[in-house]
């Protein structure tokens, strides 16, 4: 049994990765300013608190914990992302938590700690078409990513880097491409496409139309929650240091994403295209890294995941 630290342990991945620590026989202590919103939580120990806070994080950190998973973030989809509106608490805030915890895990001699960095670092002039988007690990430099939260990302991952070299602390770092399932957020504005359209599609009657920002045509691919965790553990075990793509390679335009909930839910919706906040125009996980390194790939189809997100999602829209 490992003794283990969940930093965003209420939020959506941080949730689904206690559950599955606890399933593993861990003892888990979660940290987070919320409890998370759709189920209660299984940690031994669940502190609310504010990882911004360096005396937080010390008292969190008292214990020399086997491992620690950082994925507390100032955090949602494009709607709350890609405005400008938020870029300001986006920077400091997730800077703050990263800076903060490292520092204390430091001080205690953590053992391994995983960062969760996102594939919006990546430089914004190799996603500019919908086809052939470049996300390869080491297309990341010279850096352009197209949003502030790209950015920090970006800082955050080569400081997790500076403490492994200049402190020898072991650090793995994935960059997540587009996660998604059931217990996540699901509307009130930082929703991401797969619960806004799954959301959009459960209101919908037969026949009515609804609305998906831009043409449609941008792609993207997304993995389902329980793969994700499955690709943290198995690089939380194994030696490779170096920022990794966590996602699917099963790339799809939103709008067959918007198909694809449609079909499951039995309605026959027209889209209707509108401006938003788009992000790059193609992004796909490219998994040959970890392939070559973990043996790991997501083996599960988009559409299996969206059946239970829509699902679960059908249950929230139908009971609230
Ligand atoms: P989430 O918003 O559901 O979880 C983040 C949690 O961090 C929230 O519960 C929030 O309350 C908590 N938090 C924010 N500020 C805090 C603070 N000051 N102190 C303590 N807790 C704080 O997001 P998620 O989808 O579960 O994402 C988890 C991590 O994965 C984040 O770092 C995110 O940037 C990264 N990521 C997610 C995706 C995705 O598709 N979901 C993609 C790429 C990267």
């Amino acid at each position: 049994m490992k003794s283990i630290l969940v930093c965003g342990a209420g939020g959506f991945i941080g949730s689904h990765l206690v559950k599955r620590l606890k399933a593993e026989g861990h003892w888990v202590r979660g940290v987070d300013l919320k409890y998370p919103e759709f189920w209660e939580t299984v940690a031994d120990d669940f502190v609310i608190g504010d990882l911004r806070e360096q005396s937080i994080c010390r008292s969190i950190l008292d214990r020399r914990f086997d491992e620690v998973y950082q994925l507390a973030a100032e955090m949602g989809g494009a709607g709350y992302v890609f405005t400008g509106e938020n870029d300001a608490d986006i920077m400091h805030s997730s800077a703050l938590i990263n800076l903060n915890v490292l520092q204390a895990c430091r001080k205690r001699n953590t053992k391994k700690i995983f960062y969760s960095s996102s594939a919006c670092m990546y430089p914004e002039h190799n996603q500019l078409e919908p086809d052939n988007p470049n996300c390869a690990e080491d297309s990341a430099y010279p850096a352009a990513p197209d949003s502030e939260y790209g950015w920090e990302k970006l800082f955050s991952e080569r400081l997790y880097l500076a403490f492994y070299r200049d402190f020898g602390m072991d650090v793995r770092i994935a960059r997540f491409h587009n996660i998604f399932g059931p217990y996540g957020t699901w509307d009130g504005g930082r929703e991401k496409a797969p619960a806004a359209i799954c959301r959009k599609v459960a209101m919908a009657n037969d026949g009515d139309e609804i609305e998906i920002w831009g043409d449609g045509k941008q792609t993207r691919s997304f993995l389902y929650v329980d793969e994700c965790i499955d690709g943290v553990l198995k690089l939380m075990e194994s030696d490779f240091m170096e920022p990794v793509n966590i996602g699917s390679d099963e790339m799809v335009s939103i709008n067959q994403l918007a198909e694809i909930a449609m079909a499951i839910a039995g309605k026959k919706l027209r889209l209707e295209h509108i401006d938003g906040p788009l992000g790059v125009r193609g992004r796909n996980s490219d998994n040959r890294l970890i392939e070559q390194k973990l043996g790991w790939k997501p083996t599960q189809p988009l559409r299996d995941g969206v059946q239970k997100t829509y699902q679960w999602i059908n249950e929230q829209v139908k009971t609230n």
